[in-house]
């Protein structure tokens, strides 16, 4: 146990318990260890957090964007000079290579970085009006209170993504993490608190995600529902949110392609779909789930593939020479298994892995896994596997790897490997995807914009795009 922390709701600047005293535990995926016991709140919680992020919503908007700015600013440099601390909670909660989870902590820090410089630019327009007695004004305006749910890939980015972007537009915030990592989210509110911000500005709801959700929803106050997660649960609160007309920014599931061209670097596409697959043992809604590689160069490709998986060491997050972390939990073990029964009962070729880690380890851990031999039919080509197994399958023209990329309800990141600038061009804008990687596999940044299309979500996240999720434009129309 790290520590027993059952005052994990934070409402209007006050760490609570849940009003029923109920707590739930949290789990090391690694050992298998119970490290923390957080508090289970619910319906009522969640209504004063809302009321709490309600009242504040007034002085926070009125603030300048550079006064806002100056509270995100701190927060970053606390949440730097911090990293370590944070990335071991981080690694401990969710089982991630520590040089991972600092690496989260340092892009979670560089959303508030980002969006401190954003709170001040937020411009409004003059418009040239068509009729000589009227003048036209768009200034932009905080949507509101904000409902914040997110996931526990990245329970530390995902939540200053939402968060900063937000607090620089001036909206006030209830906060749900996932239940797997509390301790994260709490670590970000803590560090919130220590660079100033007012009391009930951003409010922490640990517990019951339907109760919650459903508290969330069914509030006329919160205006606008931003959520990291599944695609079932998106559509749930898309659904759910109708009933107010709330506005929604989803960032759901990705079944990404990668696509290796005969023109390729090959080791530079084999080390980078490692990266990218390997990445929080696949458990990424941006990580590769599927590879098309050319069939002139599938032979050799493969082979520099094998050779860097074989050199990846599974381990505990903690341990500095650990590259692949335990999956989350047992669900997730066994969706990977199924995955891999259902392509091998259907032809798949187990060229690497294959099987769960047994030996000296608790958690729940898997081969890295590379499968050949692939048909279109296999869950792992049509469904989030969220594991560490890349299926490989080879094309012969470029047409044809484009419709196959594009074969999928999901639409949030797709890459391509070519030194070939014009196919790079031109096959980037011919992919269905919120997010083109070429010749890259980390397009994850604070500046850019990151979302999906089709059933991968709405909206967007990081650069001044991010911001625009939280603002509505006001139309004032002035006779003179
Ligand atoms: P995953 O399967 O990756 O855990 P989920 O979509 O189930 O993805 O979870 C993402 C986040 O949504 C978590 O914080 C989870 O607790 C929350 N969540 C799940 N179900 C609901 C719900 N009915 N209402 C609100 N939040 C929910």
């Amino acid at each position: 146990m790290i520590e027993t922390l059952v005052k994990s709701i934070f409402i209007d600047g006050k760490w609570q318990t849940a009003e029923s005293d109920q707590t739930e535990t949290v789990y090391n995926p690694a050992t298998m260890d119970a490290i923390a016991d957080v508090s289970y709140g619910g319906k009522a919680e969640t209504k004063k957090a809302i009321d709490a992020a309600h009242k504040a919503f007034s002085s926070w908007s009125d603030l300048t964007g550079r006064e806002r700015s100056k509270i995100l600013y701190k927060a970053h440099e606390i949440m730097l000079e911090e990293t370590d601390r944070l990335a071991k909670i981080l690694t401990t909660e969710q089982g991630k290579p520590l040089k991972e989870a600092a690496g989260e902590i340092k892009s979670a820090a560089s959303f508030l970085l980002w969006y401190a410089e954003e709170a001040s630019r937020s411009y409004g327009e003059w418009l040239p009006s068509s009729i000589k007695s009227k003048r036209m004004l768009v200034i932009p305006q905080p949507v509101g209170v904000v409902g914040a749910i997110t996931p526990w890939n990245f329970p530390a980015s995902m939540i200053t993504r939402k968060i900063a972007p937000a607090l620089a537009a001036g909206c006030t915030v209830v906060l749900k993490p996932a239940p797997e990592t509390p301790l994260s989210a709490i670590e970000i509110i803590k560090i919130l608190e220590r660079a100033g911000l007012p009391n009930g500005v951003v409010n922490l709801v640990t517990g019951d995600a339907e109760a919650i959700g459903t508290t969330l929803l069914t509030s006329k106050n919160v205006r606008l529902i931003t959520f990291t997660g599944s695609t079932k649960v998106g559509k749930y609160l898309m659904r759910e949110s109708a009933n107010h007309v709330k506005k929604l920014s989803l960032e759901l599931g990705g079944h990404a392609p990668i696509i290796v061209f005969d023109d390729a670097d090959l080791e530079k596409a084999a080390a980078m779909s490692l990266a990218s697959k390997f990445r929080n043992n696949g458990q990424t809604c941006i990580c590769a789930n599927r590879l098309y590689v050319h069939e002139s160069v599938q032979e050799k490709f493969t082979k520099l593939l094998i050779e860097k998986v074989r050199e990846l060491k599974v381990g505990y997050g903690l341990d500095a020479d650990t590259d692949l972390g335990p999956l989350i939990n047992q669900q997730a073990s066994q969706k990977v298994q199924t995955h891999l029964d259902d392509a091998v009962e259907k032809g798949a070729r187990i060229v690497y892995g294959g099987k769960r880690l047994n030996g000296d380890l608790n958690g729940y851990f898997y081969h890295p896994t590379v499968l050949s031999e692939i048909t279109d039919d296999m869950l792992v080509m049509n469904e989030e596997t969220f594991g560490p197994v890349i299926p490989i399958q080879p094309f012969s023209d470029e047409d044809s790897v484009i419709n196959k990329a594009n074969d999928t309800d999901y639409g949030l990141a797709a890459y391509i490997f070519t030194e070939n600038t014009s196919r790079a061009i031109r096959v980037s804008e011919k992919l269905e995807y919120g997010i083109v990687g070429v010749n890259d596999v980390f397009p994850a940044v604070a500046e850019a914009p990151f979302g999906g299309i089709k059933q991968s979500g709405i909206g967007k996240e990081g650069g001044h795009y991010g911001m625009h999720e939280f603002l509505e434009m006001k139309f004032v129309s002035m006779g003179i």
